[in-house]
């Protein structure tokens, strides 16, 4: 197990929501680690190279670690802005333990008031709820409309701009910071609409950038993520299926036949969890004979108290549904569907604050069979 983190594998989703407000403490995140697990752990240690006809990691300081069989997870960083200062410590992200420590101190500070959050995904969103619930002044900046569109489409976006508001949040939408200047004591923003923001700090919550940067060269095709077949094993710039190499979680952009033959990244971690099972046995079997991995996605977020839970590809939907409450309310359910060439389709649920009644629709698009070929087209080379 090789990891550039100084800390065991921990988990992330509470880094913007429990361990940011102080709910949960550092010694509350690490995945419990299975006792029998016989690893050498390689930690603080970060790998430079990948040489496919040799086998070999490269690692910092120029080692080479030989395999024989190899699982590529090094998820996503936090995507920056080249225009924002980055040099100063009042422009965070948040991916690791100690970015949100950082973001933490910055809450706490006494005389921190205001903050700034750049971006309307759900991390951007989580952020915005944990400052608020710590008495901040929060304004939520995003380029698009509505909040979470890209994932949750415009309707329910709209849903979740409404939440944010009601709770106090300065949601501005379709707008993006022009002028950044640091004042020392904090910071000015020019927006396009000619408005001025004053925070003590901004957070960026602009989405994940894969973590390939280490395997340019190796032969891996590596846009947006590491290509997989549908059994989690990579592909090279050739298209053809390495039988040594799996990949999983943030970083792995693969075919799920359940849906389509579009290679996706999912960045979720009942995702990241269920595919890397996935990818292990696949790589034990070989090519030949592993089974494509057909995922039903599942994911979920607290936003102002709401659990909002999804099952499927919100983002595939074309068409959606209110099948239980209203979203006048906030407890509903809404059913994303689209037209295929075998008819129409069910690729996801959103449920807010309705968990039982999501289950029934996670075994619906749980019974869609998979309708595709099982190399997606590409050849098993
Ligand atoms: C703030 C936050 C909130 C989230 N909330 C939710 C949520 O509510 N629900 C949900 O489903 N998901 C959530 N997620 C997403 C979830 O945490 C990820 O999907 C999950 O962590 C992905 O796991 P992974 O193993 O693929 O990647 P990661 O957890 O990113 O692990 C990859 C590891 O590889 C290391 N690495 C990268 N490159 C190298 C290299 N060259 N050498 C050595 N090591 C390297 C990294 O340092 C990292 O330790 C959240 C994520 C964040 C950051």
């Amino acid at each position: 197990m090789v990891g550039e983190e100084p800390h065991r594998p921990y988990s992330r989703p509470p880094l913007s929501k429990q361990y940011l407000s102080g709910r949960l403490a550092e010694q509350q995140l690490p995945f419990r680690a299975d006792a029998a697990l016989d690893a050498h752990w390689l930690l603080d240690t970060r790998m430079t190279g990948l040489d496919l006809a040799k086998s070999a990691i490269e690692l910092r300081g120029g080692e080479y670690l030989p395999f024989d069989g190899l699982v590529l997870a090094t998820g996503v960083d936090a995507k920056r802005l080249p225009e924002a200062p980055v040099f100063s410590d009042r422009v965070r992200t948040v991916r690791t333990i100690e970015d949100a420590a950082a973001i933490r101190r910055a809450m706490h500070a006494a005389r921190a008031r205001r903050v700034v959050i750049l971006g309307g995904g759900f991390i951007g969103c989580e952020l915005a709820c944990t400052a608020r619930e710590n008495g901040m002044d929060v304004t939520l900046v995003v380029h698009s409309a509505p909040l979470l569109r890209r994932v949750l489409g415009a309707r329910v976006g709209a849903v979740v701009g409404s939440l944010q508001r009601r709770a106090g949040v300065d949601v501005r939408l379709g707008t993006k910071i022009t002028d950044w200047q640091d004042h020392g004591d904090g910071l000015r923003l020019r927006l396009d609409d000619g408005s001025v923001l004053d925070c003590d700090f901004v957070v960026l919550g602009l989405g994940g950038q894969p973590r390939t940067e280490w395997l340019r060269g190796s032969g891996l095709e590596i846009s947006d993520g590491v290509l997989c077949g549908p059994t989690c094993h990579a592909v090279d710039q050739w298209g053809r299926t390495t039988p040594h190499v799996v990949a999983a979680g943030d970083v792995a952009r693969w075919p799920n036949p359940r849906f389509d033959t579009e290679p996706r990244r999912i960045e979720h971690l009942i995702h990241a969890v269920e595919m890397g099972q996935h990818a292990a046995d696949s790589l034990l079997r070989g090519p030949g004979r592993a089974a494509r991995f057909t995922p039903v996605p599942r994911f979920w977020s607290e936003q102002h108290g709401i659990r909002i839970q999804a099952v499927g590809i919100p983002a595939l939907g074309t068409d959606t549904e209110v099948m239980a409450g209203s979203m006048r309310s906030d407890r509903f359910l809404v059913r994303y569907s689209r037209q295929t060439a075998y008819g129409p389709q069910i690729v996801a649920a959103v449920a807010f604050d309705m968990p039982l009644e999501l289950l029934r629709y996670r075994d619906q698009i749980g019974r869609t069979l998979p309708h595709t070929r099982a190399d997606g087209g590409r050849g098993r080379g």
